[in-house]
């Protein structure tokens, strides 16, 4: 029986798992590094944790099944996802990355796979609308495309489909990191994508308690490789760690939907508000990406970007959260607010900082599923401290 992804974050598809674990409703932590073997040449299936591990076994299938993938490799963070799949590549390849990334991936590119002999060619895909504007940027060397959409932290859409025709044409793989919505509100494999990734830290986990990365892909080809990647690199993700992940996505559909509800509420409430310039939220029909979210995803998330008057209106917001909390991260039950410039994007060029739109007055939120009148109030409080001192 096919089941909704409501119920298949909680159950996997998998009747094996009533019977066997002694009938465990929560699937045990396999606290183990090894396994003993039954004889000579016989393996139970499992022979060294960084290998396989039940825990994580039960873990990437979840996952996989979520994205509607073969197969999913759980690792330690998000960051350690996308190094790993790094080692797909050679030296002398190229990528097409999106402009704006989370600013760690662009770290990552600008100073550690450039430096294994891999370039990387910067391109705004959201205002990718047909195949032309993208095929002159591809040489012999392209090898795959790679995109958030929505983009962190500019909120910038692109259409998956589009671009996987465009890579099915060349060759090339597509890897979307589909973090920001979460595989309840998108899945790019159904969309021609070849790899998706997830900092797994957000909303999978959803209490902001773990680092866990992830890799989805429906190619046998691609699986393959990273079984091997996993096994040589080792950055495997814990037992305990796989087991809080697991726990997290069993509230995936309702946090995500609670969440949406609070965020729409906010971004409305934002804008009416005098000093704040610009709200960025997928959500509102003005957003240009908004078309291709309904085209393309079941929601529009709860991660919203605005840009208020000043760089010191926006620092005296920081400083005056108290229930919204300043920090770091995002896709957790706990609403947080993040400064991109000397946080999330702090490493990133400041040149391609501001040519992507980050400004010293942009502020990311990351709405989560607290009481939203109880938030209201709080910006409420917020903003009219802040306006007086300005
Ligand atoms: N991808 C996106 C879109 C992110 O926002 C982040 C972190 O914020 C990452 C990847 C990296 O994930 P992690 O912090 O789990 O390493």
């Amino acid at each position: 029986m096919a089941l909704s992804i409501e119920t298949k974050c909680i159950h996997l598809e998998d009747e094996d798992n009533c019977k066997n674990h002694y009938g465990a409703v929560s699937f045990p932590i396999y606290q183990t590094a090894t396994y003993a073997h039954p004889g000579a040449g016989k393996s139970t299936g499992f022979d060294y944790s960084r290998l396989q591990n039940p825990t994580r076994e039960q873990l990437e299938k979840t996952v996989a099944s979520l994205e509607n993938g073969i197969d999913s490799f759980a690792l330690s963070s998000g960051m350690a996802a996308i190094s790993l799949l790094m080692e797909l590549f050679s030296p002398g390849d190229n990528l097409i990355v999106d402009s704006d990334l989370y600013g760690g991936s662009i770290r990552l590119f600008d100073n550690v796979s450039a430096k294994n002999g891999i370039a990387f060619t910067r391109t705004e895909f959201c205002k990718v609308s047909d195949e032309n504007k993208i095929e002159n940027l591809i040489t012999k060397n392209t090898k795959a495309l790679y995109v958030e959409t929505p983009t962190n932290p500019m909120m910038n859409v692109s259409d998956i489909l589009l671009l996987s025709k465009i890579a099915k044409k060349h060759g090339l793989l597509l890897i979307v990191d589909n973090t920001f919505l979460s595989p309840y509100f998108q899945n790019p494999l159904d969309l021609g994508a070849d790899i998706v990734v997830h900092s797994g830290t957000k909303y999978l986990g959803g209490h902001n308690d773990t680092l866990a990365g992830f890799i989805v892909t429906n190619r046998t080809d691609i699986q393959e490789k990273l079984r091997f990647l996993i096994k040589t690199t080792g950055a495997g993700l814990a037992p305990f760690d796989c087991w809080l992940i697991l726990r997290g996505i069993k509230t995936l559909a309702v946090r995500m939907e609670r969440a949406q509800e609070n965020a729409f509420k906010i971004a409305k409430w934002l804008k009416e508000n005098p000093l704040v310039d610009r709200v960025i939220y997928p959500g509102f029909s003005e957003h240009p990406g908004h078309k291709i979210m309904r085209k393309q995803a079941r929601g529009f998330g709860a991660m919203i970007t605005f840009q208020v008057k000043s760089q010191k209106l926006a620092l005296s917001i920081l400083e005056k959260v108290s229930l919204i909390r300043y920090a770091e991260s995002l896709g957790g039950v706990e609403t947080l607010i993040t400064y991109p410039t000397t946080q999330t994007h702090a490493d990133v060029p400041e040149e391609l900082r501001i040519k992507n739109g980050i400004t010293n007055a942009t502020l990311r939120l990351s709405v989560g599923i607290e009481n939203c009148e109880d938030l209201i109030k709080e910006f409420k409080r917020v903003f009219s401290q802040a306006q007086k001192e300005e």
